[in-house]
Order: C-alpha cells, then structure tokens, then sequence
C-alpha cells in the first residue's frame, strides 16, 4: 500500500499520457487475485472510486484517479505458456513485451498490439488490433477464459462455458465487468514476418494513399499494409535531403512463407518515388518491438481514433491532409489494416462494435509543452471532426 507522501507514490500515479496528473488516496499495490478482492472490498465498504491500473497506457489516463483507491496491478506480471493446450496464461500486469519474451522461444505468437510496452489488461478488454489481425483476429478473439474479481469482491472464471454473459462483455467491453487477474489467450505458431518501411515523400501522400488502398483492399490475410505519417528522423536510410521533412511510410507486414511475401508485397513498392525500402526478414518479437521507440512515454499524447470501411477518394484525401501538415514534427498519423478475419466474426459475437472497419485511423499527437496544450488538441478535434462527414463506420 502506498500513500501520498510514501516512495514511489509518484511512480505508481504516473501513467503512459504527461498530460494526466491525478492523485489517489491510497495505491495498492496486489500479488494476485485475494488482495484484488481485499481491495474491493475496502474500497465498496468506504465508498471510494476504484481506478485499475495495467499497463497504464490509455491515454485519457483511466487507469488513475483523483481522491480513490488505485490498484496498480504491475506485480501480477506472470506469464505461463500451456504448450499442451496451445494457449498462455497472463497476469494483468503484464506488458506485450513480456507475453512475446516467453512465446517467442517456442516460436509461438498470441496476437496482441504493436508498441511492446503496452499493457496487455487494457488492450486484451478493449479488442486489441495488431499486426496479425487480419489472420488471427483481434486479441479478443484469441481470448480462450478469464479470471475476474466483480464488484461483489467474488472470483470468478469466465469462458464460452462458463459465464458467457460476462465473457461476451468483457471482449471489447473494456474494464466496465470487474477486475481481470487472468487471460488465457490461444496461440499461434510464427517465427518471422517479412516486413519494414516503403517511404514515400510527403508531397506524393495524396496519390500514394489512394494507390495503397487499390492494393491493400484485395490483400491476403497473411498480408497487413499499414501506414505511417511521421517527420523524417535523421536514418541513414533515408536521403539527408528529406531528414526533418515529413514522409508517409507504407509499412507491409507479411505473415505467410516469404518466398510468397516478396510477391504480395511487391506493388506497395511501385506507388510513387520510392526514398527507402527496408522491406526484409525479421524475428516476429523484434520487430514487434520496431515501434517502441516513436511512442515514448511521459510526453503530453491528445488521441482520436476513427473506423473507415470502403473509404471514398474524398476519405482518403481527408486522412492526408491534416496528416501531413501536423501541429509538432512529434505527431504521428497511424493507419491500422482491419478487414480479414477481423471483419468474419460477426458483430453480436462479442461486446466489440467496429466488425466491419476495413482501416482504423490514429491520430496521435504528441508535444512537449504546456503551452502547446490548446494549439495540439484544438488541431486533433478539428481534424477528427473533419473527418466524420467522410463516412466513418458507425458502431454496429
Ligand atoms: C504507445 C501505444 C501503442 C498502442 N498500440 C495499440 C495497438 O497496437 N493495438 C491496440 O489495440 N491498442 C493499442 N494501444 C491502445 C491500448 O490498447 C490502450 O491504451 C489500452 O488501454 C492499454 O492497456 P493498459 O493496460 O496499458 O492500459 P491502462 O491505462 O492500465 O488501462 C486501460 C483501461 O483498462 C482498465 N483496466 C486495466 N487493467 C484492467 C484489469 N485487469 N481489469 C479490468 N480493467 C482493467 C483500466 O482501468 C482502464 O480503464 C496503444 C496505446 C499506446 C499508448
């Protein structure tokens, strides 16, 4: 139990976003499931708001709050691979770096998100999109069972079989059901994907993006093609004259054989003036981690996400616009390839509402200044809004 005043009470309040700045009352701190409900209870009984922590990284900083009991769950970061059963057993601390650090050895994969350092707990409740959504599904759809602590203070096991009222809701419907201190996630077996960065010059983005939806909209499911608009970091791989300048990255991912990847991924080379290819062979757990460094935390993050499904030109224009001309060289643009077997589980499966999105737009900015607070946020709002009457999916 840590109080306000204690070591590490600044710590444990501290999330992903700078922008929160929240003060429980009391942080506790659980081993596993029994002082979960210890602290329900204590929390039930004196009337305090409970905030839960996993792995900190929703950016409107739900994970802590003001005057309540936080339970920070960073202890409970076990991970157990069943190699019988084909599934892994997760502690809701656990970061995603920590779920491939013991797969990966066995060349297994539990289908998750892309920035290594975010909290499995969070994504896994929330639907959890990745690299290999389009062949696997979202995390909930590889989520096998749960044990959840309710508001009662009772554990309970959640499955198909077991509580699948509760099972439907807790895949996509965030942490509204009570306190997860276990996932169980099916696994897959991968070693490696052929991927990297087609970079194109800012000032192509227009047409490259429309190319890349010709091509990315009748893509295999082995195959994601996301895109990346970010300011040109000074890589020897890109020409010095773009370095500081913005670019648009289309990222392929392949996940079948790589003699088959180098085909599909082949057109996605041909949109516009090529500045680098970095397309090559990697270990599925690096470059799971190829990202970690672009979202750092502890710096101020505004976020807005939208779902397209068969976007218009006018759609995609939009999307690059504001995309290439960003409050802070810092703020990203992400475009996250949805479809495949994503959209193949139907909508009333689960509590998750986006099933027919073919592509997830992030916009993710990111500043260092408080100053910079109204210019960064007011930019997002306005290219968020901009971008509703260009027919986002509604939730089904
Ligand atoms: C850099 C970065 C990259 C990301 N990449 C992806 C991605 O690739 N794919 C994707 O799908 N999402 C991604 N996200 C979004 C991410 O899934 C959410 O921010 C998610 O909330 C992170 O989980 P967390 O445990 O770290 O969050 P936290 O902030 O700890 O928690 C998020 C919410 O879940 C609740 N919660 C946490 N643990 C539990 C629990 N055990 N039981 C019940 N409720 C709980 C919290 O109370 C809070 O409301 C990314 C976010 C960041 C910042």
């Amino acid at each position: 139990m840590i109080q306000p005043g204690d070591d590490g009470y600044d710590e444990a309040r501290t999330v992903y976003n700078a922008m929160i700045d929240r003060r429980p009352a009391v942080v506790v701190r659980p081993t596993g499931a029994a002082d979960v409900m210890a602290a329900v209870d204590f929390a039930r009984e004196h009337d305090l708001v409970i905030a839960v922590k996993g792995g900190g990284h929703n950016v409107a900083g739900n994970a802590v709050c003001d005057g309540g009991l936080q339970i920070d769950l960073c202890n409970m970061t076990s991970v157990r691979v069943d190699t019988e059963a084909r599934t892994v057993h997760v502690g809701p601390g656990a970061r995603l770096g920590d779920v491939d650090h013991e797969t990966a050895p066995l060349g297994l994969v539990a289908p998750a998100g892309v920035v290594s350092i975010t909290g499995v707990a969070g994504l896994a409740l929330g639907g959890g999109f990745g690299y290999l959504c389009r062949k696997h599904g979202l995390t909930i759809d590889n989520l096998r069972s749960i044990d959840l602590v309710t508001a009662q203070g009772e554990l309970v096991h959640a499955s198909a079989e077991r509580n699948p009222d509760l099972f439907w809701g807790v895949r996509g419907g965030s942490g509204n059901f009570g306190i997860v201190t276990n996932f169980e996630f099916a696994l897959h077996e991968l070693e490696g994907v052929l991927a990297g960065l087609l970079i194109y010059p800012a000032a192509e983005a227009h047409s490259v993006v429309r190319s890349w939806w010709e091509h990315a909209a009748n893509a295999p499911d082995e195959l994601s093609v996301w895109l990346n608009f970010s300011t040109a970091a000074p890589e020897p791989f890109i020409p010095e004259v773009y370095h500081g300048k913005r670019i648009l990255s289309v990222i392929p991912i392949f996940s079948g054989a790589v003699e088959d990847g180098w085909e599909a991924i082949a057109p996605f080379k041909k949109l516009g003036t090529l500045l680098a290819d970095t397309v090559e062979p990697w270990r599925f757990v690096e470059w799971q981690q190829a990202f970690d460094a672009s979202y750092p935390a502890g710096e101020r993050y505004f976020w807005k996400s939208h779902n397209f499904k068969s976007p218009s030109a006018e759609a995609l224009d939009c999307i690059t616009d504001h995309a290439i001309s960003p409050p802070t060289p810092e703020t990203r643009v992400s475009v996250t390839h949805l479809g495949g077997a994503v959209n193949r589980v139907p909508s009333d499966a689960t509590a998750y509402p986006h099933r027919d999105a073919d592509f997830l737009v992030n916009i993710t900015t990111r500043w260092q200044s408080p100053n910079q607070d109204d210019a960064c946020i007011g930019w997002t709002r306005e290219y968020f809004e901009a971008l509703a009457p260009t027919r986002p999916v509604e939730p089904t």
